[in-house]
């Protein structure tokens, strides 16, 4: 597995304040990619113990709400079975840690990976730029979800992914009627 980057105290790719790892490798190409030099899993820099290293000093930190992974694309074949590892390695060390992942990949196409049972809330799907919409909650486009995968596999019906947090249409509608979701705001 390679990556690009690792930033940090990060509010824009799930909830609370989360380390992310931006690994290397995608073959989504969507249209109207914020980061398509992130395509070649070839680039950037091997994950080594350092890089590991870096990331559980943030994880030590306790108003760390947990770690983000994205690229690329995490589920690229270069990279589906370091991540996994590495989720159970985290999963492990930080049980009260949140593990968020952004693919390309479809929850119906993925949900059956092992990595699945570290993850705690997936945003699943390509970019579609002319499905773009900036209001929407960890998501670019609207065809995307926010799933949350711990509660949908525990469910009957792995086909319907229960949503971690709707859209931001819809946390308004829900914040006028005083009910509020697992999001943080
Ligand atoms: S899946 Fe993400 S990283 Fe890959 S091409 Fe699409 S937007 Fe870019």
């Amino acid at each position: 597995m390679r990556y690009h980057n690792i930033t940090k105290d990060d509010m824009l790719n799930g909830d609370g304040l989360r380390v992310v790892l931006w690994v290397a490798g995608c073959n989504h190409c969507c249209k109207g990619c914020q980061n398509p030099l992130t395509w070649d899993p070839d680039g950037g820099l091997p994950f080594d113990e350092a890089a590991k290293q870096e990331i559980f000093e943030q994880l030590d930190k306790p108003y760390i709400s947990g770690i983000t992974f994205s690229g690329g694309d995490p589920l690229h074949a270069a990279n589906r079975v370091g991540v996994r590892d590495f989720m159970a390695e985290i999963k492990e060390k930080y049980p009260d840690k949140t593990i968020w992942m952004y693919t390309g990949d479809s929850w119906e196409h993925i949900f059956h990976y092992s990595c699945m049972k570290y993850v705690d809330v997936l945003v699943d799907g390509e970019f579609h730029i002319d499905e773009l919409d900036n209001t929407l909650m960890w998501k670019g486009s609207k065809n995307q979800r926010v799933i949350d995968v711990q509660a949908t596999l525990k469910s009957t019906d792995l086909s319907s992914p229960i949503l971690h947090c709707g859209d931001y249409s819809d946390y308004k509608h829900i914040r006028s009627e005083k009910h509020v979701t697992s999001c943080t705001f």
